[in-house]
């Protein structure tokens, strides 16, 4: 058994009133790094705070180990906290990944992923659409219009992430 298979103690599983099995999760918490205490054991600094309710006791945020423990299934909240890390990645691709550059038409541009460009620019009508473009290929146009080029550049980049994860 590895460390983090560990029966947990301490906390609220040591004491008397606090329910330890019987929970169930209503979602995750991202807090973006590790700094509060799972709430269950008081002992292990979590990032992703499992919700988790029980009909006998007010909300504990609990760590993926408790509160695996907590609703009798450590899979599930492995599971939870794998996807939660990949929608963190998703934010993270968004904000990090994407460098826009003008071009001298005052259209935007960013190099993305696997050799696709995401392209911002203005239509006929003066509204700012996106497109993604990869060589040869038939270039994705994207319908929606946008008032800003911001606009556009933010819906760009979180489309393209997710139709890339
Ligand atoms: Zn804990």
């Amino acid at each position: 058994m590895s460390n983090e298979e560990e029966i947990p103690t301490g906390g609220l599983w040591s004491n008397g009133d606090t329910p330890k099995s019987g929970w169930i999760c209503e979602g995750v918490n991202d807090l973006g790094s590790e700094h509060q205490l799972c709430q269950m054991c008081g002992r292990r600094w979590i990032r992703f705070q499992h919700i988790m309710l029980h009909a006998d006791h007010a909300e504990v945020l609990a760590g993926r180990i408790c509160a695996g423990k907590m609703e009798g299934d450590l899979d599930a909240a492995t599971s939870r906290e794998r996807d939660a890390k990949r929608k963190a990645r998703r934010r993270d691709h968004e904000e990090i990944d994407v460098e826009w550059r003008q071009s001298e038409a005052g259209n935007w541009w960013a190099k993305a992923d696997d050799g696709w460009r995401l392209i911002v620019y203005t239509d006929k009508h003066n509204a700012w659409r996106f497109m993604f473009v990869k060589g040869e290929a038939q270039p994705l146009w994207q319908r929606p219009r946008y008032g800003t080029a911001d606009e556009a550049k933010t819906a760009a980049a979180r489309l393209f992430a997710l139709y890339n994860d």
